[in-house]
């Protein structure tokens, strides 16, 4: 091991904020991107500020490998594994489901998760909805020698520090900006960078996820933010051909490519609400990237399995 020089984390990437628009869609709405898909080749998008300052606590506080938790289709867990292996940290990811113990080679992400470096904990959903509460993932927990926890989807209060600062001056002119939301961590990040004429829009990509704005206020202290519940396609994963057409078209138009868990779901939101006159035309909108790309090779596999149509990339 080398000795311990400037943290790579440190040096602050900035990414084009390039117009779009949308397929099929004539309108007067300034519209924006902001790409943080194109922040690092793995640790796309907001899953690097959210472990900006998490690696830097790992590392003030001596630690030597980052524990973390996901399911089989997660950006975090990818993006943990390549931040340690860049950061020298040893990592271990605690996965949803047993079943996948026995095949998860089968599974692009983890595959490349692995390849990395991190070593995997397969625990039953049960135990795994409990996550540090649960006795079983306690025991595991207990015998990796100094570890640094990271929660699920990597958000806590150092995850929102790292994600406020994807809006910065150059964003400060836009009045309204939308991100996907998984466990909120970047929507709070996003509630605290913003000015004050800002407002945030998220759109979940999971079912039922009335319950994250008093998360998301957990986090953030500013009512700057509203959550849309409409355009889960059904619940997190879940695709619709609708969507896949509507990837592509956006693709082909503006060659931003778009994934089909988190952003995908979110660049049709807006759309729709758009199309539907829930925005007032005067409105400049950012859209902010968060990356995710590297899920739709696994995502293809999938499809290409079930002969439907595949996303273009
Ligand atoms: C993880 C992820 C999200 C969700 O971020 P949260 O901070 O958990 O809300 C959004 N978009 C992409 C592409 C992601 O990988």
């Amino acid at each position: 091991m080398t000795e311990t020089t400037t943290p790579d984390y440190f040096f602050m990437p900035d990414v084009p904020i390039q117009p779009f628009q949308f397929p099929g869609l004539k309108t007067s709405h300034t519209l924006f991107i902001k790409r943080e898909d194109l922040t690092h080749p793995v640790i796309s998008g907001n899953k690097f500020w959210k472990l900006k300052y998490n690696l830097q606590a790992a590392r003030e506080s001596k630690k030597d490998t980052l524990v973390t938790f996901g399911g089989a289709m997660s950006n975090h867990i990818v993006a943990t594994a390549a931040a340690g292996k860049e950061n020298n940290f040893k990592t271990v990811g605690i996965i949803r489901g047993e079943e996948l113990a026995t095949k998860w080679e089968g599974n692009l992400s983890l595959q490349e998760a692995s390849e990395l470096g991190m070593t995997f904990y397969f625990v039953p959903r049960e135990e795994y909805r409990l996550k540090e509460r649960s006795e079983h993932i306690e025991k595991i927990l207990d015998t990796i020698p100094n570890h640094y926890l990271i929660p699920e989807g990597g958000t806590n209060k150092l995850a929102v520090k790292g994600a406020s600062e994807i809006l910065t001056e150059k964003t400060s002119d836009f009045d309204l900006i939308t991100t996907a939301v998984g466990t909120g961590g970047t929507l709070s990040g996003l509630s605290v960078g913003a000015k004050e004429h800002q407002h945030i829009m998220g759109f979940p990509a999971l079912k039922n996820a009335e319950f994250l704005v008093k998360k998301i206020l957990n986090l953030t202290d500013i009512e700057n933010f509203t959550v849309i519940l409409d355009y889960h396609f059904g619940g997190y994963a879940k695709i619709t051909s609708e969507l896949i057409d509507f990837i592509n078209d956006f693709y082909r138009l503006n060659r931003i490519p778009l994934d089909p868990i988190y952003t995908g779901k979110m660049m049709f939101g807006l759309k729709e609400m758009i199309k539907n006159g829930e925005i007032d035309s005067d409105k400049k909108i950012l859209a902010i990237h968060t990356g995710g790309l590297q899920g739709i090779r696994e995502m293809n596999k999938q499809l290409k399995h079930k002969n439907r149509p595949i996303i273009i990339t």
